[in-house]
């Protein structure tokens, strides 16, 4: 098969010819239909993950068809057109038994634990607990969009944050992550506060469905919500990662408020100070996100088979495998704007 692989982390990723992979006992192999290009995947390739050695094959946002399955993958069959949470659950595990794979104790992640998605191939483990088959309806683009940041986003509104129909919820940060948990949000029934620095995403996040979009840089974002939301959001997602959205997300909330952090903290930011004395004062609760458990697709694909949300819309280019190299690179600029999903192989 075809595949994009790196040999030495920060080097070209090269598109060669492989050995095609064998599906595990209990796995599959999925002829990639698409697959996402995300941040982790240059994380990986830049070497900042201790799992990823060299020669390696990134990706893990995929939707693809079935096309052989291990002897032990109850009930599932060639041809089925499918997609993966990034991190796939064991199966035997405390957490994978009550329901929450995606905080395995023995996670495979594909692009990680091993050969990825950027290739005409994959081979996944465990198929029957982690398969989520696709509505007809939905391509392999859209799909491929919804494995990582979507549904990580759809975690955070409809699993932690839940918030009522006509209650606020504040998005600090509207990158990929924060757009599509305005999308959800909205979609929720939620009134959707957005903050951010650049004016295009704000303009973005309106045009998903945000009501109030504020900007960061004209002073005290936390202030800012309070104001525009009558006394704070009922739910506030800190959607970008930092020290400073962190707290302005806690400090936007009003009593009995949740905070989601769903942006990743690293390096000199995995632990930053959180204004706890107003978490005492107005009982707030604190959430955090590691993706979304495989149980909670259905509910996702129902929501885009009715049309209420639709990831498609976040789809910034589509480009061939030849091109995720150049891809990754630009990544180390900062300045993407929408996921770009490989969807040529051949
Ligand atoms: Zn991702
Ligand atoms: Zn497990």
């Amino acid at each position: 098969m075809r595949a994009a692989v790196f040999h030495e982390y920060g080097g070209p990723l090269t598109v060669e010819a492989v050995s095609d992979p064998a599906p595990p006992a209990d796995g599959v192999v999925l002829e990639v239909g698409a697959t996402g290009i995300c941040r982790s995947d240059w994380h990986a390739w830049m070497g900042h993950d201790p799992d990823v050695a060299p020669p390696h094959v990134p990706g893990h946002e995929l939707a693809g068809t079935v096309v052989a399955v291990g002897p032990d993958a109850a009930g599932v069959r060639v041809g089925e057109r499918v997609t993966v949470p990034f991190c796939l659950g064991c199966g035997r595990c405390a957490p994978c038994r009550a329901g929450e794979t995606q905080l395995c104790d023995d996670d495979y992640q594909p692009g990680f634990t091993g050969w990825g998605s950027f290739a005409q191939y994959v081979a996944l483990p465990h198929a029957a607990l982690n398969l989520v088959r696709l509505p007809e309806a939905l391509g392999f683009v859209a799909a491929a969009a919804l494995g990582c940041r979507f549904m990580t986003a759809y975690a955070a509104v409809a699993v932690h944050g839940r918030p009522g129909k006509g209650d606020w919820v504040a998005v600090h940060g509207c990158g990929g992550v924060g757009l599509s948990a305005v999308m959800v949000a909205v979609a929720q029934g939620a009134r959707v506060a957005a903050v951010d620095i650049d004016p295009a995403k704000l303009a973005l996040a309106r045009a998903l469905g945000a009501e109030v979009a504020l900007d960061a840089r004209a002073g005290d974002a936390a202030a800012a919500v309070r104001e525009a939301t009558g006394g704070g959001a009922h739910v506030s997602l800190d959607a970008l990662g930092s020290a400073g959205t962190c707290a302005a997300s806690v400090e936007s909330l009003r009593k009995r408020g949740r905070h989601v952090q769903v942006g990743l903290l690293l390096a000199g930011e995995r632990s930053v100070p959180v204004p706890m004395s107003r978490v005492i004062s107005h009982e707030l609760e604190l959430a955090g996100v590691h993706g979304m458990a495989v149980r909670h697709y259905p509910a996702l694909l129902d929501a885009i088979a009715a049309g209420r949300l639709d990831p498609a819309r976040l789809v910034g280019t589509t480009v061939p495998l030849e091109q995720a190299g150049a891809e990754l690179a630009a990544m180390s600029g900062f300045a993407q704007q929408g996921a770009t999903v490989i969807d040529t192989f051949a």
